[in-house]
């Protein structure tokens, strides 16, 4: 997977993607990272990219040409048209399905907006997808870039140590991930559940597929609705609902 992302910090890009996991797969080669400064396309001395908003109003705004200068390198460069994600609080909100979609893509370009936003003109030129991360404004888009290429790069085979671990987690089949405990057995006399030190994994399968349900139904009820749960297992729901 090819990430580029077109930034105003591209440093602050490079170190965040450097760190632990996401770092090991691109020193792997499993995925590699082209944070591209779009101040270097800005074509004037002052290396000026952003400008007043017409018609009034708070803050600047970056401006079309320096954008569009910057993807149209990358486009030319891989001699194709590239899907281009824009971070905007304004998008579809990030999910996991949608980490899964788009790590089938061999390469990405994220585009971070800064100050009030990104002259809407080349967003219409470049821009194939919009998102967001959740409802509230955020300074710039290089976190929330950050946030889709984790979460992208944990999809692509061989990132993480263990393949299994990415298809039991949270949101794999609309449950949340059952709860986890580690040594020692005994914490501030909070004892790990017996069944997980029983040995007998479909006892242990089954006791972490509950917790997952009443877990959802607890934290998450919303999600529930697209989970596919047996007849046993609803049941168990009706039962505990009060309790969780
Ligand atoms: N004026 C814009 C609006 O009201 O929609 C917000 C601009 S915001 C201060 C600056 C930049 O941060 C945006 O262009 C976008 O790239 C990024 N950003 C802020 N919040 C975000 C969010 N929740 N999800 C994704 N990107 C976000």
């Amino acid at each position: 997977m090819k990430f580029h992302v077109l930034t105003l910090f591209p440093e602050m890009i490079e170190q965040g993607m450097n760190t632990s996991i996401t770092g090991r797969a691109m020193e792997k080669g499993l995925i590699s990272l082209n944070a591209v400064n779009i101040r270097d396309f800005a074509g004037n001395k002052h290396m000026k990219v952003d400008d007043y908003p017409y018609g009034g109003g708070a803050g600047m705004v970056m401006q079309a040409e320096p954008v569009y200068a910057a993807y149209h390198s990358l486009e030319e460069q891989a001699g194709h048209k590239l899907r281009v994600v824009y971070l905007t609080p304004q998008g579809k909100t990030f999910h996991q399905k949608m980490a899964e979609e788009l790590a089938q893509e061999e390469e990405l370009v994220f585009l971070c907006g800064h100050y009030e936003g990104i002259d809407e003109r080349v967003l219409e030129e470049v821009v194939t997808d919009f998102v967001s991360i959740g409802d509230y404004v955020l300074t710039g888009g290089e976190l929330p870039a950050m946030v889709m290429m984790d979460a992208i790069s944990r999809l692509v085979g061989g990132v993480l140590n263990n393949e299994t671990s990415a298809q039991s987690e949270s949101f794999q089949d609309s449950l949340l991930e059952y709860p986890q405990y580690s040594r020692p057995e005994i914490w501030r006399d909070k004892v790990v559940p017996p069944v997980l030190m029983s040995g007998h994994h479909a006892n242990i399968e089954k006791w972490r597929r509950e917790q997952s349900i009443l877990r959802t139904a607890k934290w998450r009820p919303d999600l529930l609705e697209k989970a596919e749960l047996t007849k046993k297992e609803r049941e168990l729901l009706k039962g505990e609902v009060g309790n969780v």
